[in-house]
């Protein structure tokens, strides 16, 4: 046993002086220092022979499991005098300072934690639920100082809300290498001032399409660093004010409407948002149905199928004529909700049209958007703000593990 643990653990100037069995379960490995070893600083890591006679209070170390008891590495580091720094602790060969596991056991745990919720890996391991915390944020800000660069082009921007749209979260994705990049607090305008402060001017320049929703404080941020980069407004985002546009006309309506027609309108909702293709025969039915009661709905809907068909241009003249026609139709539809939007994509319309040159979109990371919101579903215990963006780090941006 002595020798696994200490063959195992590559210990070079440490020895297993015995192995411990716990009467209430899991064994201890007790570790010394082997006697005329140098030891390295903990600070600056030179290896030195000069001692001290006072130790530090032993400590406990959690690694991974021996079959299934639990281990414990148990050792009282030494103080050293290191020539450069003075009197330091040692550097510990197999965690790193402050870690209550060792590395091998904190490998694992991020390991896992990028795939399952944070609970079911602190009970897979049998630890603490803040030691899981403690071990990604390590490996998070190991891997953010250790990752390798790579030039941006594509440049997704996002935003995510926690606590029910109480505070937001905005994401930078490097749209061709399908990651994130960057995640800030807040989605002001000063947000993407640091993250573009944070890119510096060399990299900023390599930057050729912005893919972002037509959120002011984000273009206005995206102008003022990257004024030579196209923007385009994300599909998916557009489809999300259309969607929410017919969803304001349907409740309105039925706020109008009474008895029978009331009822038969009740929970039609996905009816009017989902892509006709993709209704059942018993939906299609319900649906030519309740188009019958020629409601203001009606209009909205066929205004939305009408907007879709824009997706499929690869003409930007065709295009701009097809937008020009619906604009003038939403502007004049007597439609609160698809009066306003015509409005808002009047003064994006450039934006908009440079889908039909450059088809980027962040719904290609849908993936990843659905990654990051059962994160924040999950964010129980997530108490800092820290706590989740280093998960969102952990699990989307592909940082190497320490
Ligand atoms: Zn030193």
């Amino acid at each position: 046993m002595e020798r696994f643990i200490r063959k195992s653990l590559g210990l070079k100037a440490h020895t297993v002086v015995k192995v411990e069995e716990l009467p209430e379960g899991g064994l201890v490995a007790h570790v010394d220092r082997l006697p005329h070893r140098a030891l390295p600083c903990g600070v600056c890591g030179q290896a030195t022979r000069h001692v001290a006679a006072t130790r530090r209070p032993a400590r406990r170390w959690r690694d991974l499991a021996c079959r299934d008891q639990p281990l414990w590495l148990a050792y009282a580091p030494h103080r050293v005098h290191c020539p450069t720094c003075g009197l330091r602790v040692e550097r510990i060969p197999w965690a790193e300072p402050w870690q209550r596991v060792t590395q091998a056991l904190g490998r694992a745990v991020a390991t896992l934690a990028r795939a399952l919720p944070w609970a079911t890996v602190a009970a897979h391991f049998q630890v603490n639920w803040k030691t899981v915390a403690a071990v990604v944020e390590g490996a998070v800000l190991w891997g953010l100082a250790h990752r390798q660069w790579q030039p941006l082009h594509l440049l997704g921007i996002d935003e995510v809300s926690r606590r029910k749209g109480q505070q937001y979260l905005t994401l930078v994705y490097d749209l061709e290498r399908g990651r994130v990049v960057w995640v800030g607090k807040d989605r002001e305008e000063a947000t993407l001032d640091r993250f573009f402060a944070w890119l510096g001017y060399r990299r900023k320049r390599a930057i050729r399409v912005v893919c972002c929703d037509m959120w002011a404080a984000y273009l206005a941020a995206v102008r003022q660093h990257v004024p030579k980069a196209t923007v385009v407004f994300d599909r998916f985002h557009l489809s999300q004010h259309l969607g929410r546009a017919v969803d304001d006309v349907r409740r309105q309506t039925w706020r109008q409407m009474a008895g029978r027609e009331r009822a038969e309108f009740k929970r039609t909702r996905f009816l009017w948002l989902k892509n006709p293709a993709n209704l059942t025969r018993t939906e299609r039915t319900r649906l030519s149905a309740l188009c019958r009661l020629n409601t203001p709905i009606v209009k909205a809907y066929l205004l939305k199928e009408d907007l879709r068909r824009f997706w499929d241009y690869r003409s930007t003249a065709w295009a701009a004529g097809h937008l020009k026609q619906w604009l003038w139709r939403a502007s004049h539809s007597r439609l609160e909700p698809f009066k306003k939007l015509a409005a808002m994509l009047r003064t994006h319309r450039e934006g908009v049209l440079a889908w039909t040159r450059i088809r980027v979109t962040n719904g290609a990371l849908e993936g990843m958007n659905n990654k990051v919101k059962v994160i924040s579903h999950r964010a129980f215990g997530f108490r800092t703000t820290w706590t989740y963006m280093a998960n969102i780090y952990h699990c989307c941006a592909k940082l190497p593990l320490p």
